[in-house]
């Protein structure tokens, strides 16, 4: 029997707390977990979920309006935001129990309540209880980073945005990144003016130009603005609850509702890590090795809080490694290579690998393939809404380094698509696999 309390205590139940918990347990370990807010972090709380269910939500605008085309019969439609975010938040209540209930069931034990580092292997919790472990774990995440300008107090952030009383009419989006075009496509489906305010003249920044600009385009046509190189300078709240932004350069906007998504920070302030030297770097996220080791022997860091990719399924792997290596034997490090990733605007976009520009940077001589078609659903309900998808090819081995697509349900079939390009599979590989008629994937083997 050691002489601590725990042999783990992590700081933080979201996606990658609970996952190393959980499966530190199921190696042996007794495994304590504080979390402040609510079991089950961003993504299921305030993040990737519920989105997904307002994604869905907003999806039937255009399938209503579109099944008509396809002959059914469809009386005036009405949105009821009330209901609908009354029963996403009922299901996130559902989930935030069966995390608990996961954690229960590995004897993990749950501290509704914050927790600070007090020493390497100490930590105190809201009511001054200090309790040992022989190995921290810090998963605490990110928050959402509101740049300082007067009246920012005014805006919401994506934690608040679920919890909205009223759909806003009109709601400015400052960002240019996932969770402002995501939104954009949400409020827009469901009938609000959405304007997106970006600091700079570049939406998503890191996916492929081309699929970038389909998506600018799409969105413009579906009736959402755009306004580029506009910062923020204030929001002044007005007589009657609206809320007028000024811009830099541009007419000031009157609003309902003004949501920031500039991005996350991670979490790592008063937390205790300073003052036990665990370094952070300059964006303040904990510094890690391969090993998710901190500068401090025995203090660890996963997911959202160490900056590496701010991904669910990355935190995840992150946590389960960390687990696997330190308490069941099995040293295993996460492969940050060819992660998949999506945006969930209207229409999606799924991508893995190298963008056409990062491939000519690296690799030189390549190849580029691509598809650019309406989907056979879009052509019989009128929509002139094209899909892309897009192929990069290492025209010196034939490897298919980057798929990038923009289109209805490209998430989906990226996710398939991925386990080649991670398998480092050729376009001669892609060619001899038979298509799958009639299907938008079958684009993906055809590609000429
Ligand atoms: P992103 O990093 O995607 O985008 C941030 C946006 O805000 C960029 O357009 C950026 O501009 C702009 N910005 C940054 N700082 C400022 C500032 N000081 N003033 C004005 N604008 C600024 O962040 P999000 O908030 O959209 O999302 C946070 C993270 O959450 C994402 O990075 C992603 O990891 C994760 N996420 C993932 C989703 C998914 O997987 N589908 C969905 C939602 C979130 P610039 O480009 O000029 O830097």
């Amino acid at each position: 029997m050691s002489d601590f309390d725990y042999d783990l205590f992590v700081i933080g139940a979201g996606s990658g707390g609970v996952r190393a918990s959980r499966i530190a347990a199921s190696h042996g370990a007794r495994v304590a977990v504080a979390e402040e807010h609510r079991v089950g972090g961003t993504c299921v709380i305030r993040g990737c979920v519920p989105k997904k269910l307002l994604v869905y939500g907003a999806h039937f605008a255009e399938d209503l309006h579109d099944a008509r085309k396809f002959g059914w019969d469809v009386p005036e439609c009405r949105f009821d935001w009330d209901v609908l975010r009354d029963n996403v938040l009922a299901e996130v209540d559902r989930l935030e129990g069966l995390y608990g209930q996961t954690l229960g069931n590995h004897k993990v034990e749950v501290f509704k309540t914050r927790a600070t580092l007090v020493g390497p292997q100490k930590v105190r919790l809201a009511d001054g209880t200090e309790l040992t472990a022989e190995r921290i774990l810090i998963a605490t995440g990110g928050w959402p980073h509101v740049p300082e300008f007067p009246g920012s107090e005014h805006a919401i952030t994506s934690n608040e945005v679920f919890h909205l009383e009223t759909l806003p009419k009109r709601i400015i989006i400052a960002g240019g990144g996932y969770i402002a075009n995501e939104f954009a496509g949400i409020f827009n489906e469901f009938g609000s003016k959405v304007t997106i305010v970006n600091r700079g003249d570049t939406i998503l920044r890191g996916y492929d130009e081309q699929i970038r600009d389909r998506l600018l385009q799409i969105s413009m046509t579906k009736g959402i603005e755009f306004k580029f190189n506009a910062p923020f300078q204030s929001i002044e709240k007005n007589e009657d609850g609206t809320l007028t932004v000024m811009l830099e350069g541009c007419e000031p906007i009157t609003a309902d509702a003004v949501l920031v998504a500039a991005g996350r920070t991670p979490n790592t302030r008063g937390i205790g890590l300073e003052e036990v030297g665990v370094e952070l770097d300059d964006h303040g996220a904990i510094k890690v090795g391969d090993d998710n080791q901190s500068s401090v022997p025995g203090i660890y860091a996963v997911g959202d809080v160490t900056n590496r990719i701010q991904l669910t399924p990355v935190a995840i792997r992150e946590g389960q490694a960390f687990a696997d290596t330190v308490f069941g034997g099995k040293p295993t490090v996460v492969d940050y290579t060819n992660v998949p990733s999506a945006v969930f605007s209207h229409p999606p976009i799924g991508a893995v690998g190298m963008t056409e520009a990062e491939a000519r940077n690296k690799l030189g001589s390549i190849r580029v393939y691509t598809s650019d078609f309406r989907a056979m659903k879009n052509v019989l309900a009128g929509r002139n809404e094209r899909a892309l998808y897009k192929m990069i090819v290492n025209a010196a081995t034939d490897q298919v380094v980057g798929l990038h697509m923009i289109g209805p349900d490209a998430p989906e079939i990226l996710q398939a698509a991925a386990v080649a390009v991670k398998a480092g599979l050729t376009k001669a590989d892609f060619d001899a696999t038979v298509a799958l008629h009639p299907s938008m994937a079958e684009e993906l083997v055809l590609l000429k």
